[in-house]
Parts: structure tokens; sequence; C-alpha cells
């Protein structure tokens, strides 16, 4: 049987012409077929027995879909954060251009499009400090009490021994059973309502340590819609790491 003709419906977005891909296989005691992409890369996982040639008509069948995934990644790498004179910040929801400035006073402005880190003889690596600096300031101003207010609000306050905050690789917030509340300063570039939602979801777990129904209750109690927050991460968190 022939293959009927399709016209490419890719009319709206143009993506660039398919390019070549690294694949890896991995064969291992599983039933099905499996693409993943990770770091740039093809991933396919298979039972044992697949053959070649199974696994390339595998690939062929989701070309489509593999370099959609390529094309998203070469986006996101794009989007990076690089903290350097007239780089894109995206903070609070809003596209911004870093601006140094000269200046006695080390300071940073957000004055509506602008990102404005004032310094003096400012450089990159200078400019990443204060960034840091800032973001960490405006975390413990922010988080701290609110983390909190809110467990006392939820009656477990007492079972809060420290909260911290560290830039980690790639999580916004952690809880230990011993009650330590951790959060990634790196939050703070994110929109309030984001924020809020990851202070609820630390506080939460001196609840409940897991991630089940009542867990899950409890954190839209407080958090109303808070799936929207989890989507809104997830689509853009990759900006705010540097
Ligand atoms: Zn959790």
């Amino acid at each position: 049987m022939s293959k009927a003709k399709v016209l490419p419906l890719n009319f709206g977005k143009s993506k660039p012409a398919p390019r070549a891909f690294i694949c890896e296989v991995m064969r291992s005691k599983r039933k099905t077929l499996a693409i993943y992409i990770s770091h740039k890369k093809v991933v396919v996982r298979c039972p044992l027995r697949t053959t070649k040639v199974q696994v390339e008509a595998f690939i062929s069948a989701n070309q489509g879909w593999i370099e959609g995934r390529l094309y998203e990644e070469s986006l996101r790498d794009k989007e990076i954060l690089r903290i350097e004179q007239g780089a894109k910040i995206f903070y609070r929801a809003r596209e911004r251009t870093i601006v140094f400035k000269e200046g006695r006073k080390q300071r940073i402005l957000v004055n509506g499009d602008e990102f404005v880190i004032q310094g003096h003889k400012l450089t990159a690596a200078k400019a990443r400090v204060q960034v840091e600096d800032f973001l960490i300031d405006k975390a413990s101003e922010y988080i701290l009490p609110r983390a909190r207010g809110l467990a006392r609000h939820l009656g477990v306050e007492h079972k809060i021994t420290e909260i911290k905050l560290r830039k980690t690789k790639s999580k916004w917030g952690h809880c230990t059973s011993t009650g330590v509340l951790q959060y990634n300063w790196l939050i703070m570039l994110a929109p309030y309502s984001i924020i809020d939602y990851m202070i609820t979801h630390e506080v939460c777990h001196l609840l409940h340590m897991d991630h089940s129904k009542r867990f899950w209750n409890q954190v839209e109690a407080v958090c109303s819609g808070c799936d929207h927050y989890i989507d809104w991460l997830k689509q853009h968190e990759h900006r705010f790491w540097f």
C-alpha cells in the first residue's frame, strides 16, 4: 500500500528545515518503545530484542515530534539568562533589557522595560554578584516572614527548625522531615503569585510530608488555582537560572 500524500500543515510558526540529530538507543527489560529528549539528544528506550530496523521505523514515525522538541529546546537555550549589558532578563513575567550604569552607589533599579544595574566600574562578574545579592535580599524580606506567617496560620510554626535560602541546580523548594524549609532565591525573578505558590507548597509539607491528595487539597485551600502556577513555572523556569 502506498503512503497517502499529505500537505504539510505547518503554516503559522515556521520551523527550520529538519536537521540531523544524535540518537542513543537504550535496550532494557521493558515492553514498549519510548522516546525522550535529553540535553539536545534523542534517546530511544526499547525492549532487549528490538531490531535496528524497528528502532529506525519508530524514530521516523515520531520525526515531527522529535523536531518540534529539539526546536523548542534550541529556543529555550537562547532564553537562558546572562547578566550582561543589553541582554534580556525575564523579571516579574516581563522581558526587560539589562542596562549597566556607572555610579558610586551600587543598586538595582527596575524601570519599565529596563533592568538597571548600577555600580562602579561594572563588569559582568560584578553585575552578576549584584543581581545575586539583590535577589537574596528580596527573598529574605519576602519569603521568610510569609512562610512563617502561613505556618502560624496553619498551626505548624513550631515545626519549623530553619528556613534556608539557597540556589540549587533544579529545585525551587524543599522541606525535610526535621522541619527545614528551603527556597531557591532565584524564584524572586518570578511574579509574586508564583512565589506565594512555592511558599505555600513547602509550608504545606509541614502538614503532609508527601504529594498525596490531602497535601494538594491543602495547597489548593491556601493558594487556589495552583495548577496554573505549576504550569507557568514549567513553561518559564528555564529563564531564571544563571
Ligand atoms: Zn513538594
